[in-house]
């Protein structure tokens, strides 16, 4: 029986009720109507942001610690097990199939590629084009021949077209060990597109790595779905959570796709962090600008929530580009 999220006939889809992913119509709509009949609200000026200089270990962390940098939206460097980790790497200054039009970067990547570690496995939730780089790609896979990446079902062709070499492509909830690490695709409410014929090609997913001294859960970019409390309840309990918290606006359009900050806190909890102590790292925010709420609501309203939810203020950490933290 093939698992509900391989569509008949090739290509994937979201196995949720409710859960499908917006239209091209809709996008349309929200592009050429909404955007003009409402204007979307003020964004604060760059220099909101902060970037600051990372402190990650050279050329690698003791295999008992964890230290997580922040490079900008859904790019970290996890360093974990004694291996550097690279997620959605993204260093390009747009997130767009071209370069001199599309979303824009705010904040430069918290890491500068040259002085990146060497890196040991690079983890790839989809093939957005602000997670799924085609220059970021060629370039570090030029730098790092040694590196083994883990993609989704169906991006293997595109990473190794690209120069990647130790690729492994992943169904939800395939596991491979990498050195002392093991790895886990997780699955996530999305969906896949780089052009206009293409979507659902590729999956789309999340990664958990554990090792023996830490337990760390990259979300990818998601929709509130079910599956949290069994992704805790395989690979967790987890010390690190990484969740989206931008992408939501407007609503009835991003709702499948994008968590709010109040649904990122929700799956935090799905995932028993608060009673195990897990820390939320927020991300896909901050970056660059894709939907329309203001570059600074999602950092506020996450805050907000977590307040009220009675989370402990030590387990939420929110970075500033470029910052590093250690378990
Ligand atoms: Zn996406
Ligand atoms: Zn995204």
């Amino acid at each position: 029986m093939t698992a509900p999220h391989h569509r008949p006939g090739g290509g994937f889809r979201n196995p949720w009720a409710n859960a499908a992913a917006p239209a091209f119509g809709g996008f349309l709509k929200w592009v050429l109507v909404q955007r003009i009949i409402r204007p979307r609200p003020a964004d604060p000026p760059h220099s909101a942001f902060h970037r600051l200089e990372p402190k990650f270990a050279v050329p690698r962390a003791a295999s008992d610690r964890l230290l997580v940098t922040w490079v900008g939206h859904s790019s970290f460097l996890l360093q974990v097990g004694g291996l550097n980790v690279l997620t959605d790497p993204m260093w390009s200054n747009r997130a767009s199939p071209v370069r001199f039009a599309g979303p824009r970067r705010w904040v430069a990547p918290g890491i500068d590629f040259a002085t990146l570690p060497p890196i040991d496995l690079v983890l790839l939730s989809h093939n957005h084009y602000d997670h799924l780089d085609d220059r970021t790609v060629r370039r570090l896979a030029a730098r790092e021949p040694r590196a083994t990446w883990l993609v989704p079902l169906g991006l293997g062709r595109f990473v190794r077209a690209r120069g990647a070499r130790d690729v492994w492509e992943h169904d939800w909830w395939q596991e491979t060990p990498i050195g002392p690490a093991l790895v886990a695709c997780t699955p996530a409410q999305h969906f896949s597109s780089r052009g206009l014929r293409d979507r659902g090609a590729t999956l789309w997913c999340g990664w958990a790595v554990r090792t023996n001294a830490h337990r760390v859960f990259f979300t990818g970019d998601t929709g509130y779905h079910p599956e949290f409390g069994r992704i805790a309840e395989r690979y967790g309990p987890f010390d690190v959570a990484l969740l989206p918290i931008g992408g939501y606006e407007p609503r009835w359009f991003m709702r499948p796709v994008h968590m709010n900050p109040e649904e990122a806190v929700r799956a935090f909890r799905d995932l028993g962090g608060g009673a195990h102590g897990t820390v939320m790292i927020p991300m896909h925010w901050g970056t660059f600008k894709l939907t329309d709420e203001a570059m600074d609501e999602p950092p506020i309203r996450a805050r907000v929530a977590w307040r009220e939810a009675g989370l402990a203020p030590e387990q939420f950490w929110m970075l500033a580009h470029g910052e590093t933290r250690a378990l």
